[in-house]
C-alpha cells in the first residue's frame, strides 16, 4: 500500500523531525572539515521547501560516517548546518546535541518555517541499538515524524525506526518525505508491472550481494545482463575458465541455480563473451595496510570466453559492449546496479562508460524508463558526465537492494499507510 507522503499533511506550526541522509563525503582541507559532495543536502530541498511553506517547525536528524557512539569531531554535522543555510537561503540553526535539555529549549523558541539539525545521531550508541528511551528523547520534541533518508531506511535504527514507533503510538502521523515518495514510487511501483522489454544490467564486486536481488529480478525481466567481477562466477557456474578473475567460489552452485531458473522462466541470461583482461603482478609497494599493492600490467582484449591462467578479467570486451548495447537500445523498462568492469581506472572504465551511454540513448531515443539503483552506478554515470540524463538514480546503495530484493525496509514500513 502507499505510503503518506509530507503532501498529505497539515504541519502548520507543527514540530516535525524530519529524518534526512546528510552522510556527505567530507575532507580535512586547512584545519576544516569541507563538504566534497552536498548532492544529498540538495535533494532533501523539495522536501524541506513544502514544509517551509506550509509552516513547519522543522527539526533535522542525521547520521555522519561511523562514530560507533563517540563524539568525533570530524563527523560533526556542524558544517551541513551551514551548506543547508546556503542552498535554502534562510538560516539553519545548529545545536550540537541530538537530545537534551539544549535540544529541547531551541526546538522550544522555533517558529513557523524555521529550521534547525541536530548533531549527528550515531554520537549516541542508543543510535545504531535502537534503544526505546533514546528513541524517546528524540520523539520529545517532535508532533509529527517524515523520513526522506531512503539510504538508511534498511536499518532499523532510533531516528529511522523506533522514533516513528513513538510519534505513532501518540496519534502523530509518519509520513515520507518527496524523496523517499520517489524511491518508493521507482524501485517498487514503476518495476511492479514494467513497460517491455525490461532489461536489468547487474555489476559490480560480488555476487553475494546481488544474488538474492537476481533472485526476484528473474520473476519479472525479459533480460539479465551480466558484468562486473560477478560476471567471473557465472563463468564457472557455466564451465568457463577465469584465470587470475575476482571469483566467489562458495557462489558458484547459487549462481548455477539462477541460470538454471532463468532457463526455466525464459529470461535471456547474458554473460560477457569476450572481456579486457591484464596480469596481477605484485609489485615492491606497500598498502595502507602494509600488503604488497599488486599491479594489472599489460591490459589487452582477450576475445574469447575463457580466460587464461596468468591474466585475470577486469572489464567487459568490444563484442560484449556491443551486444549488450544492441539489447539496451530495445529496452522500454532500464534497470542497472553496479559498474561492468574496474572503472575507477580510466584503462578498464570503457564497458562502464559504454553501458551508461547506451541506457542513456535509449531513454532519449527509444522514451525507456531508466532506473539506476544507487552506489557505484551513479558514480559512474557522474564521470561518464551523464548524471541527469536517465529516469531515476536512487540515493540508496544497500537501502535500494534490500528493495529491490523485495525486502521490507523498518524504516519504510514504520511509517502510515495512505
Ligand atoms: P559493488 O559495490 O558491488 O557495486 O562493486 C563495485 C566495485 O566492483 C567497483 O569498485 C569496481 O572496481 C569493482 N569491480 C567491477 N568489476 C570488477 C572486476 N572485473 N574485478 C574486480 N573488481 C571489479
Amino acid at each position: 500500500m502507499a505510503k503518506l507522503t509530507v503532501n498529505d499533511l497539515n504541519v502548520r506550526g507543527k514540530r516535525v523531525l524530519v529524518r534526512v541522509d546528510y552522510n556527505v563525503p567530507m575532507e580535512e582541507k586547512g584545519g576544516q572539515m569541507v563538504i566534497n559532495d552536498d548532492t544529498r543536502i540538495r535533494e532533501t530541498l523539495p522536501t524541506l521547501e513544502l514544509l517551509i511553506k506550509q509552516g513547519a517547525k522543522i527539526i533535522l536528524a542525521a547520521h555522519l560516517g561511523r562514530p560507533k557512539g563517540q563524539r568525533e569531531p570530524s563527523l560533526s554535522l556542524r558544517p551541513v548546518a551551514a551548506k543547508l543555510a546556503d542552498l535554502l537561503g534562510r538560516p539553519v540553526a545548529f545545536v550540537d546535541d541530538c537530545i537534551g535539555e539544549k535540544v529541547e529549549k531551541t526546538v522550544g523558541v522555533l517558529q513557523p518555517g524555521d529550521v534547525l539539525l541536530l548533531e549527528n545521531v550515531r554520537y549516541y550508541q542508543e543510535e545504531e541499538a535502537n534503544d526505546p528511551a533514546f528513541a524517546e528523547k528524540l520523539a520529545r520534541v517532535a508532533d509529527v515524524y517524515v523520513n526522506d533518508a531512503f539510504g538508511a531506511a534498511h536499518r532499523a535504527h532510533a531516528s529511522t525506526e523506533g522514533v516513528a514507533q513513538i510519534i505513532a503510538r501518540r496519534g502523530g502521523k509518519c509520513a515520507a518525505g518527496l524523496l523517499m515518495e520517489r524511491e518508493l514510487k521507482f524501485l517498487g511501483g514503476e518495476l511492479e508491472n514494467p513497460a517491455r522489454p525490461f532489461v536489468v544490467i547487474l555489476g559490480g564486486a560480488k555476487v553475494s550481494d546481488k544474488i538474492n536481488v537476481i533472485g526476484r529480478l528473474l520473476e519479472k525481466a525479459d533480460t539479465i545482463l551480466i558484468g562486473g567481477a560477478m560476471a567471473y562466477t557465472f563463468k564457472l557456474a557455466r564451465g568457463l575458465k577465469v584465470g587470475r578473475s575476482l571469483v566467489e567460489l562458495d557462489k558458484v552452485e547459487m549462481a548455477k541455480a539462477a541460470l538454471e531458473k532463468a532457463r526455466a522462466k525464459g529470461v535471456q541470461f547474458l554473460i560477457p563473451t569476450d572481456n579486457t583482461v591484464a596480469t596481477p603482478v605484485k609489485t615492491d609497494k606497500l598498502n595502507k595496510k602494509g600488503k604488497p599493492i599488486i599491479e594489472l600490467q599489460n591490459p589487452r582484449l582477450n576475445s574469447q570466453p575463457n580466460i587464461p591462467d596468468t591474466e585475470e578479467g577486469v572489464d567487459i570486451g568490444t563484442a560484449t559492449i556491443q551486444t549488450y548495447g544492441q539489447v539496451i537500445a530495445g529496452a522500454k523498462t532500464i534497470l542497472w546496479n553496479g559498474p561492468m568492469g574496474i572503472f575507477e581506472d580510466p584503462r578498464f572504465a570503457q564497458g562502464t562508460f559504454a553501458v551508461a551511454k547506451a541506457v542513456v540513448e535509449a531513454t532519449q531515443k527509444n522514451s525507456a524508463k531508466s532506473i539506476i539503483g544507487g552506489g557505484d552506478s551513479v558514480k559512474a554515470l557522474n564521470q561518464a558526465g551523464l548524471s541527469h540524463q536517465v529516469t531515476f538514480t536512487s540515493t540508496g546503495g544497500g537501502a535500494s537492494l534490500e528493495f529491490l530484493e523485495g525486502r521490507v525496509l523498518p524504516g519504510v514500513a514504520v511509517l502510515n499507510d495512505k
